[in-house]
């Protein structure tokens, strides 16, 4: 038998991007390699350690997202390849970085674009890029644990 000794959390989280795993495994779905107590891109392809999905990929697999990006309003429909550019390049540049910052969605429609992401920070570095960028307005809402963020740009004008 084993004693949980995290039986004190509310809600087990099987997402928790904190959660340790042995040295050396690797995700077979991303190729990630966890070394040195995190997730890392490998730098040569050799594995020797045990598989086991990311904390991404298992975002990305069930699509539930750590942070989402909404942008809405007139100004985005009349900047829109230039805004969406922005965030492109911010999602790229983090992604190279950690394997645990990925997309998990992006969809639009006429009024708004939204874009899911394994990642609170991720989500974040968006919306207050896009604020910096192109001014508007930010709205941030935590979930209560802070673990999950939702971001809310607006610029009519
Ligand atoms: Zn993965």
């Amino acid at each position: 038998m084993r004693l949980d000794r995290n039986i004190k959390q509310k809600v087990h989280d099987p997402y928790d991007d904190r959660r340790k795993y042995p040295e050396g495994t690797y995700c077979p779905e991303c190729g990630a390699l966890y070394q040195g107590g995190r997730w890392k891109w490998p730098e040569k392809k050799e594995v020797t350690g045990q598989p086991c999905l990311c904390c991404a990929c298992r975002r990305i697999r069930d699509r539930f997202s750590a942070g989402e990006v909404y942008l809405s309003g007139r100004y985005l429909h009349v900047h829109r390849s230039e805004i969406l550019n922005l965030v492109g390049n911010i999602i790229r540049q983090e992604e190279v970085r950690s394997p645990l910052k990925r997309v998990i969605d992006f969809t639009e429609d006429a009024r708004e674009v939204c874009v899911r992401l394994t990642d609170n920070h991720l989500a974040r570095h968006i919306g207050e890029a896009v604020y910096r960028a192109y001014s508007g307005e930010l709205e941030v809402k935590y979930s209560e644990e802070e673990k999950f963020v939702r971001l809310y740009w607006c610029r009519d004008a």
